[in-house]
């Protein structure tokens, strides 16, 4: 049979768990969100422990993201590329800042990994906001975090991504670190 179609879910729980309605004025509020999703993505076992958010100039959520590759049998759906695809698919673009009001802003509880790194750079996000970095992943779990280039983030910056790092990195190692311990539930 030839497959002709793909069909990417986010957990049921996360209806509940997030508030449309409110504002995340800082970036701290980004990423605290992203790190709460990766902790209930772990406690609900519907992926691994990564969380992400799109929001928009206003502060407000664009789409959430969690890890879905053990679920859905696909190696591409960490919690990023969850987030900018639901984003894009809401505003009907492949690039946000296309059609949205800038700047945006992509919350991720950890660093992007390669892929997310090649995600990250059409996306079309103005401001890269990361709880944990790299080597909290890979020293405190076993996934691996892939090649880079050596300066990724001077390669977001020259199109045009401000890059945060360390913003509530210890919370974010804590789920990593708790999922690094017990392993997959699922
Ligand atoms: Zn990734």
């Amino acid at each position: 049979m030839l497959y002709a179609q793909v069909h990417l879910t986010l957990p049921a729980w996360v209806h509940d768990a997030v508030d449309m309605a409110r504002t995340y004025d800082t970036d701290e509020d980004k990423v605290a969100l992203a790190i709460a999703l990766s902790r209930l993505n772990v406690e609900h076992a519907s992926g691994g422990p990564f969380g992400a958010a799109v929001f928009g100039a206003d502060h407000r959520i664009v789409a959430v993201g969690v890890n879905r590759v053990v679920p859905h049998n696909t190696s591409l759906a960490h919690a990023e590329n969850m987030a900018y695809m639901l984003a894009q698919q809401r505003v009907q673009s492949f690039r946000l800042n296309a059609v949205l009001p800038g700047p945006v802003v992509l919350a991720t509880s950890a660093q992007p990994c390669c892929q997310c790194f090649g995600a990250t750079v059409w996306a079309g996000i103005d401001r890269l906001l990361i709880g944990a970095r790299a080597e909290d992943v890979e020293t405190l779990t076993d996934f691996d975090e892939g090649p880079l280039p050596a300066d990724w983030v001077g390669e977001l910056n020259k199109r045009g991504i401000e890059v945060v790092r360390d913003l509530h990195r210890d919370a974010s190692r804590a789920v990593l670190a708790h999922y690094g311990q017990h392993g997959p539930q699922y």
